[in-house]
């Protein structure tokens, strides 16, 4: 296995509600190799957006670490961390309202380096003109503005952008659930060129499996601020441990002929994470629960070849 660029550690991130706490990140431990794609998914709300934000330090965490090669940078002092933002970079799921639309592409493009005085004046242009080359956008629109592009391209500006610092790491965040399907394969496609070219690595999150399925190569399953199943990727669709999983991959469309898989329907309601109840967070809408898992909260655990799996259920003969 490649070195940890990443380690998160007993992550925890809650927010004051008036009812309470809002468990959005609870105690959450993973690591991410040198020049790996790790997948995040799990539907709306469950923590995943969080935990990339608390990662790059853009909200506060509330206890645990996060190691960057080594070093806990949730540590850092407030310069330190400036300088170490260059290396970890964020793509946003609306390249529309992530671009200021009063700058033009090449504007956009030439700031962060002109803010963190990498180039001068006189270079920028070019920088910016090979950037654009990288990320599939024509010289041309470099005078143009955000909203004079449609959705695949200014999502290439918002790539562009951020790796004009030269990042080693980077979130993104349902960087295609916005764009037509067509689009999307495109965009997936230059962020896999662009990790092979520059050794870049990704935490890639998003609501849709079959989109994280191509770009990763392990995926984490969240659900309610807890990680429920993490493996490869293609033992997660081969071998589905967690109930939770199961559901969510019984709804991934499959192009066979003729080949129709049972889908499960999660009932009940998604429980509140403010002030969550003992026992398994999917315990209320689970067809496997039985009486401990409303007792005593199961702890992800390694069922074999790094499958780790975090139900009472399964166990190494899984
Ligand atoms: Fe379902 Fe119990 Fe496993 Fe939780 S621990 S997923 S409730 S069987």
């Amino acid at each position: 296995m490649s070195e940890n660029l990443i380690e998160v550690r007993n992550l925890k991130k809650y927010f004051r509600v008036s009812d309470g706490q809002l468990h959005a990140v609870d105690d959450v431990s993973f690591a991410i190799g040198k020049g790996e794609t790790l997948g995040l998914v799990g539907e709306s709300g469950c923590g995943k957006s969080t935990i990339g934000r608390v990662i790059l330090r853009l909200i506060p965490h509330t206890s645990g670490e996060v190691l960057y090669d080594g070093e806990n940078i949730l540590e850092y002092s407030n310069e330190k961390m400036r300088e170490m933002r260059r290396s970890m970079q964020m793509i946003f799921q609306d390249p529309y309202s992530s671009l200021n639309p009063r700058k033009t592409i090449g504007q956009i493009i030439a700031e962060p380096l002109l803010i963190n005085g990498l180039v001068s004046r006189k270079e920028v242009t070019d920088v910016v003109l090979d950037l654009m080359a990288k990320g599939g956008i024509r010289k041309k629109l470099f005078n143009s503005y955000p909203h004079e592009l449609d959705g695949g391209r200014r999502q290439r500006v918002g790539i562009i952008r951020a790796l004009a610092l030269n990042p080693k790491f980077i979130v993104c965040d349902e960087p295609v659930s916005s764009l037509d399907v067509s689009i999307q394969a495109q965009i997936l496609n230059l962020l896999q060129d662009l990790q092979e070219n520059m050794g870049l690595t990704y935490l890639f999150i998003s609501h849709d499996l079959s989109v994280v399925r191509h770009i990763s190569n392990r995926i984490v399953v969240m659900y309610l601020g807890k990680i429920m199943e993490v493996c490869d990727s293609r033992e997660l669709f081969r071998n589905p441990l967690h109930p939770y999983t199961k559901a969510l991959l019984s709804a991934v469309p499959i192009a066979k002929y003729n080949y129709n898989r049972e889908r499960i329907l999660l009932k009940g309601d998604v429980p509140s994470p403010v002030n969550p109840k003992p026992g398994c967070r999917f315990a209320q809408r689970c067809w496997m629960a039985k009486e401990c898992c409303f007792e005593k909260e199961p702890e992800l655990k390694d069922v074999g070849g790094g499958h780790c799996v975090a139900c009472h259920l399964v166990n190494r003969e899984g």
